[in-house]
Formats: structure tokens, C-alpha cells, sequence
């Protein structure tokens, strides 16, 4: 995507990017600070994610947070604390990135272990959609918010061997159309992103074969995670948006 930024696009925006330890999460994390905004890392270890928050501090902006959640656990109750923990932090979200996500494993579906299955739709579905319950009247405060989920192509045309994931992705596409309609005549906005093959620890799990060095890197898709959460994009509701428009799905190759 061309893009080019105000680089204070994000100034006075606060941002809670859930993942926010490792590769796409941290990255979006990251840039949001560069941008601007006040951010709220979210995760399950507090080892990496304080290694986000110190490589944020050092750009001397807006300092970021941690908040601790571990999606694997994550019940309606405990998402409850943490928005109402967050709300004695922040007077409001102006955005939240649903980043966080396991792949599972790539078998047929027929022989997928279903706790396998219930783990996948835990994290990637349930936590996500408990986390969104608690998190809107925060959103809900902001003159401009923006919810954006992760998606996938596998979310959209069914592959095999995808199982859990790709069903987990289909729904998490559904999560977000039907969020669109609900608040389209509020000052919320929600869309999907899918980062199309990107140089991360899942992509290297799920295709090891590969020559990581043909892949985007998360750095490369930031243009696009920077529209979707600045004012720019203010019209734009109920679409899932490729960061890699073009690219064929599947392995990279030369
Ligand atoms: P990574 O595996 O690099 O990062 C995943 C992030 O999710 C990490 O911060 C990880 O935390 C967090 N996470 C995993 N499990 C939990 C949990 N139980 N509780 C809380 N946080 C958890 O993956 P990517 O950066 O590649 O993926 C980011 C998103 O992009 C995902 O939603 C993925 O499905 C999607 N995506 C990625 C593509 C790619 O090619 N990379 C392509 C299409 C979609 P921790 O560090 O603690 O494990």
C-alpha cells in the first residue's frame, strides 16, 4: 500500500494491540508509538512484552503500558477486570488491534485433535470476542475509534490441512461484518486485516521449507496498519483489507 503518514497521525490516540510481544503485534506496537499514540501492550508474558515496551520508551514518546492476559484462560470475567483495570488507566480507547493468535496444527480435519480445535477457537475466537465485549464501552468513549481484527486468506477461501485456523478466521471475518452493521452509525469503525505471508515465528511454523528471506517483513505491512488506525480511513467500516494486496497465497517463492 502507498501510504505516507502525517508522522503525528497518531498523536492524542491511544492503542491497545493485543500479541504485542512478538512479530506483527510488536511491530504494530512499535510503530504506533512512532506515530504518536499512547499504547497498551497486550499479552501473555510479561519476560517479552516488557522487551516491547522498553524498545517503545526508548523513541522518548509517549511512554506504553502492559496489561497481562493469557487468551488460552481468558473467561468473560477476566476480560471484565482488565477493561475495568484499563479504565482507571485510560479515559478511553481510540483503537484496538486484535493481533493475538495460534495456528494449531496443519492436518486434515479428520484427523484434528479436538483439543487442538477448542484451543484455536479459544484464542483465536472466544478470547478475542470476550476481550472485544469488555473492551467497546471504552472504544465507545473515543470520537473516532477503530476495531480491527487479523484475519487471514485462509478465512476466506477454505485450504487444506488449514482446520482450526482457518475456520477460527472465517468466523473472526463474520465477528467483524457483523460489529460493522451493528455500530455503523457510531463513531466506531471495524475491519479486518490480513497480512498475507509475512516473516514471522507462525509463518516459519506453518511453512518450515521456506526462504523466509522472500517474505514481507511485519515492517512492510505497517503502512497499511497505520491507515486503518488513523483518521484517514474514518469512512471505512466492514471491509477486510489485504496489507499484501496481489500476493498469491501460500509458499513464497522467487
Ligand atoms: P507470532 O506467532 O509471531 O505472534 C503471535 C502473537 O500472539 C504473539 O505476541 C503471541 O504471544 C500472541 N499469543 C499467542 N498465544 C497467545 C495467548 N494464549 N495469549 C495471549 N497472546 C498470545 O505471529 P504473527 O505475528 O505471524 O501473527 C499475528 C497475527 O497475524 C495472527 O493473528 C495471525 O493469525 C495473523 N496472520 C499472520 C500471517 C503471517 O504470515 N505471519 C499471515 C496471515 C495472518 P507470545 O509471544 O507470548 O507467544
Amino acid at each position: 500500500m502507498h501510504y505516507q503518514p502525517k508522522s503525528d497521525l497518531l498523536e492524542n490516540r491511544i492503542i491497545l494491540v493485543t500479541g504485542a510481544s512478538d512479530g506483527i503485534g510488536r511491530e504494530a506496537a512499535l510503530t504506533y508509538a512512532r506515530y504518536g499514540a499512547q499504547v497498551i501492550l497486550l499479552g501473555r508474558n510479561p519476560h517479552t512484552l516488557q522487551q516491547t515496551e522498553l524498545a517503545i520508551n526508548q523513541l522518548q514518546k509517549k511512554p506504553a503500558s502492559t496489561l497481562l492476559l493469557d487468551f488460552a484462560h481468558a473467561t468473560p470475567e477476566s476480560c471484565q477486570q482488565l477493561a475495568q483495570q484499563l479504565a482507571q488507566q485510560v479515559p478511553r480507547l481510540d483503537g484496538v488491534l486484535h493481533n493475538a493468535g495460534i495456528l494449531g496444527e496443519i492436518v486434515p480435519l479428520a484427523e484434528l485433535e479436538p483439543h487442538i480445535w477448542r484451543q484455536v477457537m479459544q484464542i483465536n475466537l472466544d478470547a478475542t470476542f470476550y476481550l472485544t465485549q469488555a473492551l467497546l464501552p471504552l472504544l465507545l468513549k473515543s470520537d473516532a475509534g477503530s476495531l480491527i481484527f487479523t484475519t487471514s486468506s485462509v478465512g476466506r477461501v477454505g485450504r487444506s490441512g488449514w482446520g482450526a485456523y482457518a475456520v477460527s478466521k472465517f468466523a473472526t471475518e463474520g465477528m467483524m461484518q457483523v460489529l460493522a452493521d451493528e455500530y455503523k452509525n457510531r463513531h466506531l469503525r471495524v475491519n479486518c486485516i490480513n497480512p498475507g505471508g509475512t516473516r514471522t515465528k507462525m509463518r516459519a511454523s506453518a511453512f518450515p521449507q521456506e526462504d523466509a528471506s522472500l517474505l514481507k517483513t511485519p515492517a512492510d505491512l505497517m503502512p497499511l496498519y497505520l491507515y486503518l488506525m488513523g483518521d484517514d480511513s474514518r469512512r471505512k467500516t466492514g471491509i477486510s483489507f489485504d496489507a499484501q494486496p496481489g500476493r498469491k497465497p501460500g509458499p513464497a517463492s522467487a
